[in-house]
């Protein structure tokens, strides 16, 4: 997963946004300041940097325009978080090497998307393939191959088995995937949301997907890859 910094003055919005994003497994540190951010940038070397733009002492363009200079922050996605959706601060943002931006107050799923969605433009440490057993999804075509066989996933079905992929032989309950995978709060989000995408993805990669040996239901915990089939 990634190193996110979180540069925002207001510590209720920082600590949301740094919670939030360590329940999709990311990594966060919180700068209060410009300087702060340059320090934590030099010695940490974030994949990705929430950057507000109201702050004390140095707005967040100018600590943006200092991150491009640096070696280790000048190709990572920034993502600016504005008071208020005003052309200017867009403009501003995106002149001083933003590339993209959030308007407060935003919706947490919404941040979530476009933390992800800058993550895989540009993620170098992204691997290409994850494999377990037979299955190998590929990071970047969005294709599951299982033996000769190769599906195309919806999003959710690839952030879902992806998850799945990376932790193999973990359990997961589906309020966990649904916090991990959507993005919902703790005891948000219906497990028939999580039941329906299993099936659409046990009829992808399952040779019986009413006999799974792949995508396994431990009954009363949740759903698990296994690395290897457990034959009674
Ligand atoms: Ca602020």
């Amino acid at each position: 997963m990634s190193r996110v910094l979180v540069v925002e003055d207001e510590a209720d919005v920082a600590q949301l946004v740094a919670l939030g994003l360590e329940r999709q497994g990311h990594e966060v540190k919180i700068a209060d300041d410009g300087p702060e951010a340059m320090e934590i940038a030099v010695d940490w070397m974030p994949d990705l940097i929430v950057l507000d733009v109201r702050l004390p002492t140095m707005d967040g363009f100018e600590v943006c325009r200092r991150l491009r200079t640096l070696p280790h922050t000048s190709q990572s996605p920034i993502l600016f978080l504005t008071a208020k959706a005003v052309l200017e601060d867009k403009l501003m943002g995106f002149k001083a090497g933003g590339d993209d931006y959030l308007t407060k107050p935003f919706d947490f799923p919404e941040l979530v998307w476009r933390v992800r969605a800058l993550l895989r433009r540009s993620h170098p440490l992204q691997p290409e393939y994850l494999r377990v057993g037979p299955l190998t999804l590929n990071c970047r075509t969005f294709e599951v191959q299982v033996g000769d066989k190769t599906q195309l996933l919806t999003q959710v079905e690839f952030d879902l088995l992806s998850h799945l992929m990376r932790h193999r032989g973990e359990v997961f309950s589906s309020d966990q995937l649904l916090q991990a995978v959507w993005g919902y709060p703790p005891g948000v989000g219906s497990p028939a949301l999580v039941r329906v995408h299993i099936r659409n993805l046990r009829r992808k990669i399952e040779p019986d997907p009413s006999k799974p040996i792949w995508l396994q239901t431990v009954r009363g915990h949740g759903y698990t890859i296994r690395p290897e089939v457990t034959r009674p």
